[in-house]
């Protein structure tokens, strides 16, 4: 299913120059000051160093496997592939003036509606669930909107923020509010790419209510959900939450229609009591996110030494097969002249009874020692390999 637009309600007051907001700026000072407090206090501390190392390694591990998935399994859009997503993705990236577009992948992802966006080793990604492109369509207004909030993401450079930033995200109250700004941020980005804040709203109903009934439901009676629900444990989700609830944004996004500011209704007042207590990111599927790459790198890292074993013992196993076929090789020169070979060139090369000097995939020497009537060949890299036919001589490293 293809949603399509009838006629498009531009944003009112959203400009290009101007679409992060005014209170991200705000609590991206307290965020790095906090940040930089806690910075220092670890580099003092060498022994917070090494964990904030050993942190940041896994997470530049996990997030390397992420990014090689995507390369790997999911289908990288262009000129030739899904070419009108490809054209959909180059009007948003004009429009928010990206000279530069990033990379884009559909991924299939097993039913979810999302889309996301990543940085890896100076490389942005955005990644769009493939039923997510099924159900808005390549060149609706709708994923312009999807587009342009995970672009929001990559011009406001939020992926280096999340972790160069990690000490004032986790801390409690701001880390939240900060991350909550950065996703009211994107979704103006969203909006503009969009220029139509009908398919934005829609865009983020089928988010809530799912692709089949979603687009149809009553954006109003979803966005009063957000002004007449405000009791504690509402207030303590929101307080502690990395997202704008869902009914918020529809609320944002319907006020773009006229321009009319939003304020926050109020909340309870004992929720940022106890939310001053839980520190900051603990209920988002960003930090499940999180915590998924950090593992995968983990477990990738207990797999490369036994990775490395198996590729070792197969290496020196075909080294010894080598040590054997030149081993046999200088038997048969001695046979056929009556004498040994002077040098492997004798032995090994065109027109030879080797056709070529086998090379050790682990860069050892051969050499040759005669031992009684039969040859040793050793090999510098792996000296007990070194063998003659089906005798067993004893071997030890030749001069
Ligand atoms: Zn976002
Ligand atoms: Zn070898």
């Amino acid at each position: 299913m293809s949603v399509s637009s009838s006629s498009a309600t531009p944003p009112v007051g959203l400009n290009p120059g101007a679409l992060t907001l005014e209170k991200e700026n705000t609590y991206f000072v307290f965020v790095v000051v906090i940040s930089i407090g806690v910075w220092l206090a670890l580099a003092f501390s060498l022994i917070g160093l090494v964990y904030a190392a050993i942190f940041g390694f896994f997470l530049w591990l996990g997030n390397g496997l992420l990014v090689a998935y995507l390369r790997a399994e999911a289908v990288r859009v262009s000129e030739r592939q899904l070419p009108e997503l490809h054209a959909t993705f180059l009007e948003v990236c004009g429009r928010l003036g990206m000279a530069r577009p990033p990379a884009l992948y559909v991924l299939q992802a097993g039913g979810m509606l999302n889309a996301f966006a990543t940085k890896h080793a100076g490389r942005d990604f955005v990644v769009v669930y493939s039923d997510f492109l099924d159900a808005l369509g390549a060149g609706s207004a709708e994923m312009k909107f999807i587009l342009g909030h995970e672009l929001g993401h990559i011009r406001s450079r939020h992926v280096l923020k999340q972790i160069l930033l990690a000490p004032g995200l986790f801390s409690p109250l701001v880390g939240p509010a900060y991350r909550r700004s950065w996703e009211s941020s994107c979704d103006r980005y969203g909006a503009f790419a969009a220029q139509d804040t009908e398919s934005a709203v829609r865009a983020m109903l089928m988010l809530s209510g799912g692709r089949e009934h979603g687009p149809r439901l009553d954006a109003t009676a979803f966005a009063d959900q957000h002004a007449e629900e405000r009791g504690f444990f509402v207030s303590l989700h929101e307080l502690t939450s990395t997202y704008p609830t869902l009914s918020r944004r529809v609320t944002d996004l319907l006020a773009l229609r006229t321009g009319a500011r939003v304020s926050t209704p109020p909340r309870h007042p004992l929720a940022y009591v106890i939310a001053l207590g839980l520190p900051g990111g603990g209920s988002s599927a960003t930090s499940g996110l999180l915590v998924t790459v950090i593992v995968i790198g983990m477990l990738a890292a207990m797999a490369i030494p036994a990775f490395a074993k198996v590729r070792e013992t197969a290496m020196a196993k075909a080294c010894a097969n080598q040590s054997l076929m030149l081993a046999s090789a200088l038997d048969q020169y001695h046979l056929e002249h009556s004498k040994g070979a002077e040098d492997w060139a004798e032995v090994a090369g065109p027109g030879k009874l080797l056709a070529a000097m086998p090379v050790c995939p682990s860069g050892g020497e051969y050499s040759a020692e005669r031992r009684g009537d039969a040859y040793v060949v050793t090999c510098s890299v792996h000296p007990a390999h070194a063998s003659h036919l089906d005798r067993t001589v004893p071997v030890g490293r030749t001069p």
